[in-house]
């Protein structure tokens, strides 16, 4: 049997007041046409990482307004998540040998899901398969309906990906009835695919990571983790990861804080059970931050969780997210909607999110370091930054459009 995730409930009644009318209006039409239908969302983990942040709140919303919709998680030992992420490394251009071993690894888990898949004897209409993980399960699932529509979506940036994991792949992805990518310069090239779809992540404004807090209570929490909420601070929230580039932001860290010499660090992780490299990296960057004072690290094992992860946000002077590949970046989302000031990598899905004065896009850690000095130097410029980037997601990265999006592809698919 697969784990079978139990997201809890959300009212999408909730999100009226949030959200433009007619984006709420259109939600309800979509979800009319497909009322119904069955809809299972396939991926790794129910814990870490951007997707599984999503389907906690996307599975309880499609329920809400009418799906039937249900959330497992493939199969997945050591062996499987070592080879997934050298995979999801791969995809985003890092060197990797592709091995017989490796292929054989990966296909035996998908393999064994699919069987499993079959054996729960249950009928879709959508099977809703998450990331390079469980890819392969349309090609194994001989056993599933007919009928059921297949959709791929990759969170990834798969810009420039490693050619031989991508030619391995990419026949099983293209086999599928719709494929979607965050943005045009993920998808294969001369794609022809006929149901691609490009739609971006979203956030859930209404979760206990991104409900508003007010400045006590955020400051309350924050202080109870040994930050000074008297002095600035900076923040990264991220999975510890070279792609993340923690060490960097401790770079960009030492070159602000000589000119502000009271500035504090906080860096926040998750360990995510399909990240193996997590613990390695976390180690790297305690030893990088070489027993500084003004540094914190922080992760869901010391008790840093989501309405955690929001008071920080809610707070920090300055978010930092210096990553050197993102697929999206749902963090960005995050700050970005705390009303924070944003300083951001040109890489993947974050340009899309920092526009035109919400938030400071840089090229490498001397750009990213001048922008945190002049927003920490000057509040009313920091301010309207943060102003201007809020709006900028509310318009376009809150989970109500989303879920359109998703409905307006299920009712493509299923004639309706
Ligand atoms: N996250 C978290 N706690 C942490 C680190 C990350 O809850 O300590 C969440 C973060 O808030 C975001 C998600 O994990 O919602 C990361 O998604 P993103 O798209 O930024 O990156 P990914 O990890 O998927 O590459």
């Amino acid at each position: 049997m697969l784990q079978r995730v139990n997201p809890g409930n959300k009212s999408f009644s909730d999100y009226r007041s949030i959200i433009r009318r007619d984006l709420y209006d259109e939600v309800h039409e979509l979800a009319e046409r497909v009322k119904g239908a069955r809809i299972l969302h396939i991926n790794a983990t129910s814990f870490g990482g951007g997707v599984a942040e999503i389907l906690y709140t996307l599975v309880p919303l499609m329920r809400d307004v009418g799906l039937e919709c249900e959330w497992e998680i493939m199969f997945g030992a050591e062996p499987f998540f070592n080879v997934t992420k050298s995979f999801h490394n791969a995809l985003q251009g890092a060197d990797y040998e592709l091995t017989i071993e490796d292929q054989a690894i990966y296909e035996e888990y998908n393999r064994r899901t699919a069987q499993a898949l079959a054996e729960e004897g249950e009928e879709w209409d959508i099977m809703f398969v998450h990331d390079p993980q469980p890819a392969l399960l349309k090609e194994f699932s001989g056993g599933l309906s007919d009928s059921t529509k297949w959709i791929w979506r990759c969170h990834i940036d798969t810009s420039t990906p490693n050619q031989k994991v991508y030619d391995y792949l990419e026949p099983y992805v293209k086999d599928y009835d719709a494929q979607i990518y965050t943005m045009r310069e993920y998808t294969p090239p001369g794609d022809g695919l006929p149901n691609l779809a490009l739609i971006p992540p979203a956030i859930d404004p209404l979760s206990p990571k991104n409900m508003a807090l007010s400045r006590e209570d955020a400051s309350y929490i924050v202080n109870q983790f040994g930050v000074d909420t008297e002095r600035p601070f900076l923040l990264q929230v991220s999975r510890f990861d070279p792609w993340k580039d923690p060490l960097g932001v401790i770079d960009v860290y030492r070159a602000a804080k000589e000119d502000v010499p009271e500035l504090q660090l906080v860096l926040i992780g998750s360990m995510a059970h399909d990240d193996p490299e997590g613990w390695d990296y976390w180690y790297k960057t305690v030893n990088y931050a070489a027993g500084d004072q003004d540094i914190f690290l922080f992760s869901n094992l010391t008790n840093v969780g989501a309405i955690e992860v929001n008071a920080f946000q809610s707070l920090a002077d300055v978010v930092i997210q210096k990553s050197i590949r993102e697929g999206f970046g749902l963090v960005v989302t995050e700050g970005l909607w705390k009303g924070r000031p944003m300083v951001a990598s040109r890489v993947g899905g974050i340009p899309m999110q920092v526009t035109s004065g919400g938030g400071i896009l840089v090229d490498d850690i001397g750009e990213a370091s001048d922008a945190c000095r002049k927003l920490l130097a000057d509040a009313e410029f920091a301010r309207e930054v943060g102003r201007i980037g809020k709006e900028h997601v509310r318009e376009h990265y809150l989970t109500p459009r989303l879920l359109r999006d998703d409905l307006a592809l299920f009712a493509k698919l299923l004639g309706v």
